[in-house]
């Protein structure tokens, strides 16, 4: 009997016991199972938490679990630069090696250099005393993206020019942009800062458990 004349149910939950590893290569087996697998992210789910015990946390908002795991257990940069020794960068959710992520990001005082506040207000059309102050800090862009910390605050590049683009293009309205930039500092900032301190000590688990498991120590 093909595996594929199997009652759905059975096979999902037979799937669901092998290590995400194997999933990944039965998924690449034919586009029977790549697609089953693409559909059913409980199998993932149920697979990480019985194979991975060190990764209690779910993924990040709007990432599917099969994508979620490819993230965890991948090691190449995502940049395509071919370099192994990489670590995950949850502001950003993607894989990037020290040379690639010190390219993608900038810090404050190098932003600073090229949006001054006269230039920002102009860009968003906003007067100033209509903005919302947060930590008795103004609104740049930076402030309303969160940050790596590595020796000093890090802003990825392309997260900054978002911001730009929703601020200065998208939205048409004052009243809009304003909305937009109240929704997005603040608290919410404050929020995912701490997912990511929380993602980045799973990390750090992790590294710790399978440093165990190979050299015992
Ligand atoms: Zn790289």
């Amino acid at each position: 009997m093909d595996l594929r004349e199997f009652p759905l149910e059975v096979l999902v939950d037979v799937l669901k016991y092998l290590s995400p590893i194997n999933l990944f290569f039965i998924s690449y087996t034919c586009q029977f199972f790549y697609k089953l697998l693409l559909n059913e992210q409980e199998i993932w789910k149920f697979s990480r938490k019985n194979h991975m015990v060190c990764r209690k946390l779910n993924p990040p908002l709007n990432m599917k679990e099969r994508d979620y795991l490819k993230l965890l257990l991948g090691y190449r940069c995502y940049n395509r630069c071919y370099e192994r020794n990489t670590m995950i960068y949850w502001e950003v959710n993607i894989r990037l090696c020290s040379y690639c992520y010190t390219n993608s990001t900038c810090t404050r005082d190098e932003m600073c250099k090229r949006f001054t506040e006269k230039l920002w207000l102009k860009e968003i059309g906003i007067n100033k005393s209509e903005l919302p102050f947060y930590d008795n800090d103004f609104p740049y862009p930076w402030n309303l993206i969160p940050f790596h910390y590595l020796g000093g605050n890090r802003y990825f590049k392309a997260q900054i020019l978002v911001v730009k683009q929703i601020l200065s293009r998208e939205l048409k309205t004052k009243k809009e942009r304003i909305e937009w930039i109240e929704e997005n500092s603040g608290e919410k900032i404050r929020k995912q800062q701490e997912e990511i301190i929380n993602r980045q000590r799973e990390d750090f688990e992790y590294l710790k458990f399978i440093n165990k498991k190979i050299f015992n120590y």
